[in-house]
């Protein structure tokens, strides 16, 4: 098929979280099953240094944006046969120091940008010489595409427009706008009320998505069916129960690129490691204590986390658990950025436990990767989790997933509950300090038992998450 998949952020080229290794994942799975592939993302500051042939290609958008019309260049790389990365050049919305945020707060003309890119999308979705039969968009940054294309094939004539698919890889960001804003789209108001883009007279980009694609997926299945909830339903619960109800709502595990996310061949690691022998891991784990500035004591349990620091991830009962745990011959080493108050109450936590606890603010993707082969377990406590792609890289690194039962970790996790002869982590489901740190003590359990550690570790790095199966979902969802 001829597939054209619109992000804001694509890994190598940009990432914040998640969403940029799954459509990078993606794509490259699509286009290596055969499928001619393109992926659109916006060009930021730093891609072009870093990609090499990457050019500009003869082509010239020029698209109203409200009142005034904005122009934009674009230009193109192709990392591999079937797949071709287009990135829209506008240095004035893109060219900043960050993707979506400086210094803690959102761009103030974060609608304006994205409203610009769908907008681009759109024309490419129509204009490209290959013509895509499906084009696939992700989160509220590309929420307007589906509503964008609706309009045109019904005002303009839009002879074959392409199967639309949404995917929702996080509920919790909708791309909330003041009313005002929705003029920026040049649609007419007929879109803009309670069964559109509307919600409490702000524009919503992401219900736009979810009311106007054909099919709406998200990253797991268990997200799938609790999103339909008013508990994870962050208030578009009824929209996403009518689309269940259409059968239009399917959810599909994330899958996991192996190329990248590998313990044999990796760059990023000191020593490779396989099923076949663990002696590697342990030299990772002494180099990771080294690096992170904890002592190197090889039968100390070493837990990790990386992450964005919000509430999501469940850092309030992971601080809790840890200020219990730490009296107990433990290490812990997190990565991660986000919240001021996170932040701040894990540099504390570093303070009063020197040579137990490590905390390293920002965002480094080698370390990223040493963290997950170093680590003997991964803490994973999430208030809520669309998929999370860090407890299955912990399964392939032989790191041992320590994560509360809810969205893609309830579906990738096994625990011996689920499994009893094949476990690979534990699971807990009371969101509370107590349970994570009963959760804790479990594992420290597991880690006094070298056969059992290594049995859960084995269990980890076998199973299977690749993209293959995931992609037969979305050839599916994308041939109706
Ligand atoms: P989310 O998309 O909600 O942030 P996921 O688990 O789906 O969570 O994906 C997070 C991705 O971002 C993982 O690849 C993780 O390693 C990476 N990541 C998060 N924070 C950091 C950081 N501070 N440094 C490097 N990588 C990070």
């Amino acid at each position: 098929m001829r597939i054209l998949l619109a992000s804001s952020e694509v890994h190598p080229y940009s990432k914040t979280g998640g969403l940029a290794d799954a459509t990078s994942a993606l794509g490259k799975a699509l286009a290596k099953a055969g499928h001619q592939v393109g992926i659109v993302t916006p060009l930021y500051r730093g891609i072009r240094d870093k990609t090499p042939g990457l050019r500009r290609v003869d082509w010239h958008f020029d698209l109203p944006i409200g009142e005034k019309r904005v122009d934009a260049e674009l230009w193109t790389v192709e990392p591999m046969k079937g797949l071709t990365i287009y990135f829209i050049h506008k240095p004035e919305y893109f060219d900043r120091a960050g993707i979506y945020n400086e210094g803690g707060k959102d761009y103030w003309d974060n609608g304006e940008r994205f409203i610009f890119f769908s907008k681009c999308v759109t024309h490419l979705v129509r204009y490209l010489p290959w013509k895509p039969e499906v084009v696939h968009v992700s989160d509220w940054q590309t929420g307007l595409v589906p509503l964008m294309i609706h309009h045109q094939t019904r005002t303009e004539g839009w002879g074959n427009a392409p199967r639309v698919c949404m995917t929702i890889h996080n509920l919790a960001y909708q791309g909330f706008f003041p009313g005002s804003t929705y003029a920026l789209t040049n649609l007419p108001l007929d879109y803009f009320h309670g069964e559109g883009t509307e919600r409490y007279g702000w524009l919503n980009c992401l219900k736009a998505g979810i009311a106007f694609a054909d099919v709406v997926t998200t990253v797991s299945p268990r997200y799938a069916r609790e999103i339909t909830t008013e508990q994870f339903g962050e208030g578009l619960d009824g929209l996403l129960r009518k689309c269940e109800g259409q059968g239009r709502l399917i959810g599909i595990l994330n899958g996991v690129d192996y190329e990248e996310w590998n313990t044999k061949n990796n760059s990023w690691l000191k020593a490779p490691y396989s099923v076949r022998s663990l002696r590697g891991k342990a030299i990772n784990k002494s180099e990771l204590q080294r690096e992170v500035g904890l002592p190197a004591q090889p039968d100390v349990p070493l837990y990790g986390t990386i992450t964005r620091l919000t509430d999501q991830k469940g850092m309030d009962i992971e601080l809790g658990a840890l200020e219990e745990m730490l009296s107990t011959d433990m290490q812990f080493a997190l990565l991660g950025s986000g919240s001021q108050e996170h932040e701040r109450a894990f540099e504390r936590l570093a303070r009063q436990h020197p040579g137990k606890v490590s905390v390293r603010l920002g965002y480094d993707h080698g370390l990223s990767h040493r963290i997950e082969a170093g680590c003997d377990f991964y803490l994973m406590p999430s208030r809520f989790e669309p998929c999370g792609l860090n407890q299955m890289y912990s399964l392939r690194y032989g790191t041992i997933p320590i994560v509360r039962r809810t969205g893609g970790l309830d579906d990738s996790v096994s625990d011996v509950t689920d499994n009893p002869q094949t476990p690979n982590g534990i699971k807990f489901s009371t969101y509370s300090t107590l349970a994570l740190s009963k959760a804790i003590r479990k594992s420290l359990a597991i880690y006094s038992d070298k056969k059992l550690l290594r049995h859960y570790q084995l269990n980890g790095i076998k199973a299977d998450f690749s993209w293959d199966r995931a992609i037969k979902k979305y050839v599916e969802c994308y041939q109706g």
